[in-house]
């Protein structure tokens, strides 16, 4: 396939899967400008409103005057500011564990912890609808690599059975496709009985579920034993980029001194990490947002439901409806558009073949006069769709 572009990317556009891009005018917000239009948006992972936020803004923009613009070098060389301090430090606390460290992407947080912590003669199991960036961890790690059914605790003792040394079981806590969470406590438990070690990959659960947007391992009440690699991204609830790892002491450090992708990048911009000091402050304080957005959730349920689309069982703001066929996917996302609504329709290879999507995100900045634009919109657009 090396050096075919042409033949690689008609490939692609025969199977209606050639992706594009569009053209935003504004910051991140339940109306957008797209193409000189205005759309009302339901794809973000904006989940809690605050990519936008007035004094998450104002806290950037005092960052820059304090600590510039550029992270200037790793974090081991001279980069490594007293505001990530201080973030690592408040990031710790929030999940209760003894330490976290920074990485300017959840993509290299992953590779970075897979890899740091088993290689060759090791195993790594994952849920099959496990992220990109999990995958490709695994991948680059060379340890022995396979994957489980879809939440399914038997196949994942099956594969257990099979491993001897040490095990690393990785897991999102909320699926990014699909919006279910993994059955974490029983996860822990078997993780335990077995002696593997369990990594979880909370970007969607963290602001949005638990009471104080302690994701996914609050609303377990998991202790930090269960779940002793536990990973979070800022881009999505938190509203500014990059992510973190907590665990313990020992585990950071060994983050530190082996880990890659952390030794071998430029910290992110010091004035990002006083941003994101604000959004955690305002993740954990203003609860009124995680109220609000399981209301849209309900409400977004019981409409679906009274419409007879075919919903996926998720309780988080990812709510899924199934079309099948790319082609069903891509007609319904542009009667929707039509109508000035945008949400991205979901193809293979992103999900698995037949099972395309159109993705809902609901976030706390949609009111509810948007969420029943979205239903009335669905009602007259769905019945349009061939088959
Ligand atoms: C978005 C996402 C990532 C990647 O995080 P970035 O900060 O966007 O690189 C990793 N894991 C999951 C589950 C995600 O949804």
């Amino acid at each position: 396939m090396a050096f075919n572009l042409t033949e690689r990317l008609n490939q692609r556009r025969v199977g209606q899967l050639l992706r594009q891009r569009l053209l935003l005018d504004s910051p991140q917000q339940p109306l957008l400008q797209v193409d000189g239009k205005a759309l009302l948006s339901f794809c973000s992972n904006d989940y809690l409103g605050l990519a936008n936020h007035p004094e998450v803004i104002a806290a950037l923009q005092e960052g820059a005057k304090t600590w510039g613009t550029g992270g200037g070098a790793s974090h081991l060389v001279s980069g490594h500011s007293r505001v990530h301090q201080e973030l690592e430090e408040a990031l710790a606390d929030f999940c209760g564990r003894e330490r976290a460290l920074l990485f300017s992407s959840g993509y290299a947080a992953n590779l970075a912890a897979i890899c740091a912590l088993v290689g060759r003669g090791d195993s790594v199991l994952q849920d099959r609808l496990n992220h990109a960036s999990l995958i490709d961890g695994a991948l680059l790690s060379g340890a022995r690599f396979a994957r489980y059914q879809h939440g399914d605790l038997t196949s994942l003792e099956q594969h257990l059975e099979r491993i001897s040394g040490d095990c690393l079981i990785v897991t999102d806590g909320v699926f990014s496709m699909d919006g279910d969470l993994a059955p974490l406590p029983q996860i822990a438990q078997i993780a335990q009985r077995k002696n593997a070690w369990l990594m979880v990959d909370d970007a969607h659960g963290f602001g949005v579920l638990g009471e104080t947007g302690g994701g996914s391992v609050q609303h377990f009440a998991l202790k930090p034993n269960d779940v002793p690699v536990l990973i979070g991204t800022l881009g999505k609830a938190f509203g500014t980029a990059g992510a973190f790892i907590a665990g313990s002491d020992e585990l950071i450090e060994c983050l530190i001194q082996f880990a890659r992708p952390y030794i071998y990048s430029t910290a992110s911009p010091p004035a990002l990490a006083a941003a994101t000091l604000k959004s955690l402050q305002l993740l954990q304080l203003e609860r009124w947002r995680r109220e609000h957005l399981g209301t849209l959730i309900a409400r977004f349920r019981q409409g679906a439901a009274d419409l007879g689309l075919p919903l996926l069982p998720s309780q988080t703001p990812i709510q899924p409806l199934l079309t099948g066929s790319s082609e069903r996917a891509l007609h319904l996302a542009r009667l929707l558009r039509s109508r000035g609504i945008l949400v991205p329709a979901i193809r293979p290879p992103t999900v698995p073949q037949g099972q395309a999507r159109l993705r809902v995100t609901l976030s706390a900045a949609h009111n509810t006069m948007q969420l029943e634009q979205l239903l009335s919109a669905l009602a007259e657009c769905w019945g349009k769709l061939s088959d």
